[in-house]
């Protein structure tokens, strides 16, 4: 039985507001971190009350600094110190003490030593009905590594004295997390839980301000938790994630992304049995499009320009369906529910992702169990109700199988309506290739998490874009077979062209949509006929093109000519051509993938947002 607890300095707020949202997270207990009891106006026994209150226990009362291997005085005064901290731990109902490794210059080092300091700390703890848990900090001055401080713990040979394994000491260091295979179970009192992005820093920075969920950094933080687990280690699984974007975030939220984390991690470590499996993608069924009647025109006479047909208009709402090869798109003119809320706040923009899977009942069942939102809205007599959760920037994904929903919802829910004018025909495209959100950085590990535990979708190396107006982080998570591609852009600039959606669009969403051709020649050929308004390429674009990659005059020339961007890798091929941003908001992206290229184009983005960012001035 899983039991799941993080420490208070892991979430911003003061403690009540994080016991609030520790406890609606789901958790079954909190670490108790010296600072936040200190600065709340309460006693002990108070705190306690309102921990219980909440539904939570006190898993430890933490950190005790310096006390081990110190000369006297200094080390009566230690142990003066600690039965001053066995009286709050009393009073707040908790018999577990965290001890980390001194760092103190004062401190005298031996193995021996310390284990005395500890069988005698033991003693006086045990006759109180309290425990100890020592656990070696990274940068500790004489013990700085799981395997010494179990050392410790093993001479102190009291059964009071127990050890705590962190996997970022642990992982931070390069140890081989398999060492701890051979610890006892039971003399392992707890064990705290933080993943890390892999950054060249001293440990004690890294610890301090880096530090993140399982999941959301570069540690083998599976690989630790595989070993714990080996151990027989029954405890809480705890959480102690220092890190200055969460604390400066919502509670709540950090909260959510914490419990999800480890009930991901504990499913994967458990070969995935211990949840509904994860959501397998098969592609997204349909895009819809939030709009008031001006606009949600406006889009449709740009979708049939851009080659889709008006395949029907729904029979009792103001939404019309919109497709061309496999790609359905939605226009939601309605003036109640979702949609129009959604548009109230964003403008006109993708308010929901409709995603085909094997078994919609299976997707809501684990998305239930890691903790998303799931959505109701009220159906008319005879409609579907087709199950959804809440998304990135409060949009909707929905969950459509072959099963039940997605074979009957066109027909059932659409009639034929008479195609627009500006309907020219099909422009060869045939399916969405990836999409891309748009965010502010802060909110880029919550969305990774989101997408990598609730789905199917594994993670690319994050990359660095230069925007004209800031860096942009770019993070993807992909289908293995391609078959959901979608790409977190963070950004921290409002100068950014990220920043500047973020601004218009009042919050994250989805900022482009990338569909695939089978003849991007012929298909910007057919969209300039259609009086599509593209991104223009500059001249020192091709230049430096043909400089890097040496290509065929005739084909440079046609890339030139057709005003595209082009990329390769040992893989293949990537030709790419964007629209102007519609309502100086979103845009389209087209793309063709030639052979196993895996890439989005990263060596073209600058180029391309800086055309981007002169087009969107331009238009103010
Ligand atoms: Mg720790
Ligand atoms: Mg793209």
């Amino acid at each position: 039985m899983l039991r799941t607890s993080i420490a208070t300095v892991s979430l911003s707020g003061d403690l009540d507001g994080k016991l609030t949202a520790i406890a609606a997270a789901g958790f079954d207990g909190v670490e108790i971190f010296e600072n936040d009891f200190l600065a709340y106006p309460a006693g002990a026994a108070e705190v306690g009350r309102m921990v219980r209150d909440a539904g939570l226990e006190v898993v430890v009362f933490q950190p005790f600094r310096d006390f081990e291997g110190l000369p006297d005085p200094q080390r009566s005064r230690a142990f003066d110190r600690a039965e001053r901290k066995f009286d709050v731990m009393q009073a707040l109902g908790t018999d577990l003490m965290l001890v980390c490794s001194n760092v103190s210059p004062a401190a005298l080092g031996g193995i021996d030593r310390a284990a005395a300091d500890f069988r005698e700390l033991g003693e006086r703890a045990a006759r109180r009905g309290l425990r100890i848990a020592y656990e070696a900090l990274a940068w500790g001055r004489h013990v700085s590594v799981h395997r010494d401080a179990w050392e410790v713990v093993r001479r102190a040979d009291h059964p009071a004295v127990g050890l705590v394994l962190d996997s970022f000491h642990t992982l931070a260091r390069g140890l081989d997390p398999d060492t701890i295979r051979s610890i006892p179970g039971d003399r392992i009192f707890l064990v705290q839980v933080a993943d890390a992005p892999l950054l060249q820093m001293d440990y004690l920075s890294w610890s301090r301000h880096f530090r993140c969920m399982p999941g959301q950094g570069g540690l083998p933080v599976d690989r630790f938790l595989g070993a714990v687990a080996a151990t027989g280690y029954q405890g809480f699984l705890s959480l102690e994630v220092f890190n200055d974007l969460f604390r400066a975030g919502s509670a709540r939220q950090v909260a959510t992304d914490g419990r999800r984390s480890l009930l991901a991690a504990a499913d994967r470590i458990a070969g995935e049995r211990l949840l509904p499996p994860r959501v397998q993608p098969q592609g997204l069924e349909f895009v819809e499009f939030a709009a008031d009647e001006e606009s949600g025109a406006e889009l449709g006479r740009l979708f049939a320009a851009l080659g889709f047909a008006r395949a029907g208009r729904h029979l009792s709402k103001e939404v019309e369906w919109w497709r061309q090869g496999a790609i359905n798109l939605v226009i939601n003119c309605e003036r109640e529910g979702f949609a129009h809320a959604f548009y109230i706040t964003h403008g006109p923009g993708v308010c929901a992702l409709g995603l085909k899977v094997p078994d919609a009942g299976a997707a809501m069942a684990r998305a239930r169990a890691l903790l998303a939102d799931e959505f109701h809205q009220a159906v008319p007599p005879g409609q579907l109700e087709v199950p959804a959760i809440r998304g990135l920037g409060g949009s909707l994904v929905y969950f459509l199988d072959a099963g039940s929903a997605l074979a009957a919802v066109w027909e059932r829910e659409f009639r034929a309506v008479p195609q627009d004018s500006a309907f020219s025909g099909d422009a060869g495209l045939t399916g969405h290739d990836h999409l891309v959100q748009s965010m502010d950085q802060g909110e880029m590990p919550t969305w990774l998490l989101y997408y990598t535990t609730l789905f199917a979708l594994d993670r690319t190396p994050e990359l660095d874009i230069a925007d004209p107006g800031g860096l942009i982080r770019s993070q993807v998570v992909q289908a293995a077979d391609g078959a959901l591609r979608i790409a977190l852009n963070g950004t921290r600039s409002q100068r950014t062209l990220s920043g500047r959606f973020l601004a218009e669009f009042f919050g994250a969403g989805v900022q482009h949509l990338a569909f695939a051709s089978r003849d991007i020649f012929a298909t910007a050929t057919r969209l300039r006929a259609a009086g599509v308004a593209l991104l223009e390429i500059p001249e020192n674009y091709y230049d430096d093109l043909e400089a890097r990659l040496g290509l065929e005059p005739d084909f440079l020339e046609s890339l030139r000519r057709n005003g595209l961007l082009y990329d390769r890798d040992e893989g293949g091929a990537f030709l790419q051509l964007y629209t102007l941003p519609f309502a100086g908001r979103f845009f389209f992206e087209i793309v063709e993938r030639r052979g196993a290229y895996g890439g989005f184009g990263a060596a073209n983005a600058a180029v391309r947002l800086a055309m981007q960012s002169r087009s969107v001035e331009a238009l103010r």
